[in-house]
């Protein structure tokens, strides 16, 4: 077998690679629910799809090699995957989450956790230094996301993790705006990774599915435990679907940031545009802290159109761009934050973090960048009032 230092091979060959009984270059689908055994106590390994198939199974343990951890989970969503994750605490436990985690994060947290005892609090996890203040003794974890979404902001990843270590929390990281191919977040000290899986690992929109990846064989344990016991696990076919996405990552994820690159030096200096946000930019919040723990900034941009700017026109004035929830597609796509993924969150809350009604959201795609320089120009063009 050959094993590879490099992740872009990692991609394709990872995990489990093709089908050892008929040499077919992909992993089969392993569409049953269930296992036949030879008499009591005699099975194959398998025995019911919800405990493990083996097409999830060799996502799962791609995803492990990627983020370089001990263990791999998949769920049928990323909201599956968080809850699931945040299933891991009890009544009286407190989490930290990054001042602008998706919106689906907070709203699990406020409506559903909270409810059965588990408290969050929202903190500027990149202030280190008060950070550190605001560890109270039932406080069991931070839960981060470096660039958060939608404003981007990057949180020194190691420094958070070095944290928790000193007061025994644990630190999870949703790295879905990033993916393993662009930061590893275990390999900087972290217990956890999620993911939405939906977005750039599946790459093509066509998919729901959620990952988990830890580093700590008793955490993979008790995960592995509550994967089964609260059952929210991807089918064999959506596994497929996203072991297919994941081969072609590297190539995509190259071509989607060297155009969001373009694309923001581009908003940069519109007259139109009031800020960017996008780590890639040296003028960026965190942009030196990014560039030392991911391999480039991503390819999620947000921007904020001047005052005499109408955001609603903006949006009917693309033609390519599609407005739409998600992200990480091929195909680029627009949203309206404080309308659309942050709704969820108080107004007021959303103000405060900076999410504000004029906000814009771009998910870079991997088309012709002048074509999406166009396009911006024509949203630009329509939506001045
Ligand atoms: N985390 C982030 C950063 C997201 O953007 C999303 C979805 O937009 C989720 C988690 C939730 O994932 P899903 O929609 O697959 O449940």
């Amino acid at each position: 077998m050959f094993i590879s230092k490099f992740i872009e091979t990692k991609l394709i060959h990872g995990g489990v690679d093709g089908d050892q009984a008929t040499g077919a270059v992909n992993v089969p689908i392993y569409q049953t629910s269930t296992y036949r055994q030879a008499g009591l106590g005699e099975n194959t390994g398998w025995e019911y799809s919800r405990t493990g198939n083996p097409t999830r199974a060799a996502l799962e343990a791609l995803i492990a090699e990627l983020e370089g951890g001990v263990a791999g989970f998949a769920f049928a969503s990323g909201m599956a995957a968080t809850s699931t994750v945040l299933s891991l605490f009890k009544a009286g436990d407190r989490i930290i989450i990054s001042s602008n985690v998706y919106g689906g994060t907070f709203r699990v947290l406020d409506k559903v956790f909270k409810n059965l005892g588990i408290h969050y609090s929202i903190e500027d996890t990149t202030n280190l230094e008060t950070l550190e203040t605001k560890i109270t003794p039932d406080v069991k974890a931070f839960f981060v996301e470096s660039p958060a979404n939608p404003l981007l902001t990057v949180t020194d990843l190691s420094a958070v993790a070095q944290i928790a270590k000193n007061h025994g929390l644990l630190t999870i990281v949703d790295n879905t705006f990033m993916t393993p191919y662009l930061q590893r977040p275990l390999e900087l000290g972290a217990d956890i990774v999620v993911h939405s899986a939906t977005k750039y690992l599946g790459g093509h929109s066509n998919l729901v599915a959620g990952l988990a990846v830890t580093s700590n064989k008793e955490l993979a344990e008790r995960l592995a435990f509550t994967q089964n016991a609260v059952g929210a696990v991807l089918g064999p076919f959506d596994s497929f679907l996203l072991i297919q996405g994941i081969k072609t990552l590297g190539v995509r994820l190259d071509r989607h940031t060297e155009n969001a690159l373009r694309i923001a030096r581009y908003l940069e200096t519109a007259e139109a545009v009031k800020k960017v946000y996008y780590p890639g930019l040296p003028t960026a919040q965190g942009y030196e802290i990014n560039k030392r723990q991911a391999k480039n900034g991503g390819a999620m941009i947000s921007f904020e159109l001047n005052g005499n700017y109408d955001v609603r026109k903006f949006f009917k004035g693309l033609k390519l761009i599609s407005l739409a929830e998600s992200l990480g597609g091929v195909e680029s796509l627009v949203c309206h934050p404080a309308t659309m993924t942050h709704a969820s969150i108080p107004k007021e809350i959303r103000e405060k973090v900076g999410i504000t009604d004029g906000l814009i959201r771009l998910s870079v795609g991997i088309e012709k960048v002048d074509d999406l320089i166009l396009d911006l120009n024509s949203g630009i063009q329509a939506s001045l009032t």
